[in-house]
């Protein structure tokens, strides 16, 4: 079954291996060497210059950005920062890559280690990285198959990337992804890469091998340019099933590096895997060592924003939230926005984590909008919250309030006392005031005592269920207006329990 394959540390007795390599673009507006522009979906070839095809008499020059977004993307996961790094050149024959070689970083990159921690399920992960180095990306080959003939496009020629490889630490498809996606809010959380996967902005290839336990590492396959989480499962977990019938039926897996065709669900070799020394790595004669100051990376340090693990750790300690739904509140800087502006108003953090992770969320998914398009402010939700608190409305009063606002036109409240003011009035226009007044309380429950013998006896005889379902009674004859803790107290009086 898929999800066993997906959870389970173990496929039918093997152990699955992983490693990851990613590709992410840098939001540069120039390229890595050369003035030429890096924006996606320009016509082809208008944004290539002499520098990024190596023409005779030219000279790649290092793009500060391109190297300020390495540095940044470093501290974000507690790497080493080489104040020495070299570039040095990939040399391999390739349509999209005419030049002849890539100007890529070998044997000393410019990050160095650092880990990526999130969460699988309830369950914290690590994954440590082995590198990050700087290089550039090379065309692209258009294949035009209704006139039979194919282009090269090198507008993508030197864009900068930043290629972040992992030690082989992952253990399921699922870790896999879980590990993508933590990646893939690290570098667009600190603004070094837009993510977008559709464009390729951020692709991840999956070094792909099985063992039985305790054995040494097995031979990997290489899965190149997912580009997207959907893909990223489904290859693996094909992948994963296709080595165990390779091994089982007696053949060896052979490196190789594969493509992974949605349509059928399939990965295909595509061509057996290279080693370093066919690329005849020798450092760029026309690029000097990369040198970074230590006095700059303080000054990149300094200007950094928040991280998403820091925020974490301190919406646990400063608001007493489970390290799970502080790493859920976390996961864009948006939603993290959304909670503190409505926990400073309301001042009710545990209260403001639930109401985003479950009614505003379902609400978002049901719409199929993002938080930053909310048709609830955190102002809003901050005043729902404190109308709870007060016990001005109940649970299910501050759904419909929920519910209510979500549904409002107009541009919402500019600060919290408006927030309030709205939601009292509305409070008021809807009906939808808590019930607290003991004497007409009793009055109900004694009323639906007389009308549900069946209910009473059944609680007498030891049916919990049955107590319940008295209280869902009352809470109906109030209009769910009826304060539940007192429901439950004048019932379980009336019952004599
Ligand atoms: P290469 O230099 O050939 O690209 P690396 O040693 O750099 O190989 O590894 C590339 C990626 O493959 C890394 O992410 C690494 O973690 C992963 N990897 C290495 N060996 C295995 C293996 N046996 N199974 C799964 N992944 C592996
Ligand atoms: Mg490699």
């Amino acid at each position: 079954m898929a999800s066993d394959i997906q959870k389970s540390l173990l496929v039918g007795g093997y152990e699955v291996v992983i490693g990851f390599e990613t590709h992410a673009q840098l939001s540069t507006q120039s390229k890595i060497f050369s003035r030429a522009a890096t924006a996606f979906g320009a016509e082809p070839n208008t944004q290539a210059c002499a520098v990024d095809l190596a023409l005779p008499g030219t000279l790649p020059v290092m793009n500060k950005g391109a190297v300020e977004r390495a540095i940044q993307f470093g501290l974000a996961i507690g790497a080493h920062i080489a104040e020495r790094s070299i570039f040095a050149r990939k040399n391999y024959f390739y349509p999209d890559l005419p030049k002849g070689y890539q100007i890529s970083q070998f044997e000393i990159p410019v990050v160095q280690g650092g880990a990526v921690e999130f969460f699988l399920g309830e369950e914290k992960k690590s994954v440590r990285l082995v590198r990050a180095h700087l290089e550039e990306d090379a065309g692209k080959s258009l294949h035009e198959d209704f006139i039979g003939q194919s282009g090269i496009d090198l507008n993508r020629a030197g864009t900068p990337l930043l290629e972040i490889v992992t030690e082989p630490d992952m253990r399921s498809s699922a870790e896999a992804v879980a590990y993508a996606k933590e990646l893939h809010k690290i570098v667009t959380w600190i603004c070094i890469c837009d993510g977008n996967m559709q464009e390729g902005s951020f692709r991840c290839d999956a070094n792909v091998s099985v063992r039985k336990p305790g054995a040494p590492l097995g031979t990997r396959r290489e899965i190149k340019n997912l580009n997207s989480f959907k893909f990223m499962q489904q290859a693996i977990d094909y992948e994963v099933r296709w080595q165990i019938e390779q091994i089982e039926d007696g053949h060896a897996i052979e490196q190789a590096t594969v493509l992974f065709n949605p349509d059928t669900g399939e990965t295909r070799a595509m061509r057996s895997k290279e080693d370093a020394a066919d690329y005849r790595y020798f450092p760029d004669p026309d690029l000097p060592p990369l040198c970074i100051a230590p006095s700059w990376i303080d000054e990149v340090r300094a200007r950094m924003a928040e991280l998403p693990r820091a925020m974490a750790a301190r919406f646990s300690s400063e608001y007493g939230l489970s390290d799970y739904d502080a790493a859920l509140l976390t996961q864009s800087q948006a939603l993290a926005r959304y909670f503190e502006a409505s926990t400073l108003a309301c001042a009710q953090p545990k209260l403001c984590a639930n109401w985003i992770l479950g009614e505003l969320s379902a609400a978002l998914n049901a719409a199929e909008l993002d938080i930053a398009q909310s048709r609830v402010s955190p102002l809003q939700l901050a005043a729902i919250i404190a109308a709870l608190g007060k016990g001005l409305v109940n649970g299910s009063g501050a759904k419909t309030l929920f519910k209510e606002l979500w549904n409002a036109t107009g541009t919402g409240p500019a600060d919290f006392a408006q927030a309030c003011a709205e939601v009292e009035r509305l409070v008021g226009e809807k009906d939808l005031g808590q019930m607290n007044d003991s004497a007409a309380l009793e009055k109900i429950v004694a009323e639906v005592i007389a009308a549900n013998a069946k209910n009473v006896e059944e609680f007498r005889a030891g049916k919990e269920k049955a107590f319940n379902a008295l209280v869902g009674q009352i809470m109906k004859a109030s209009k769910g207006r009826a304060n539940p803790q007192q429901v439950n107290e004048l019932l379980r009086a009336q019952l004599g329990a």
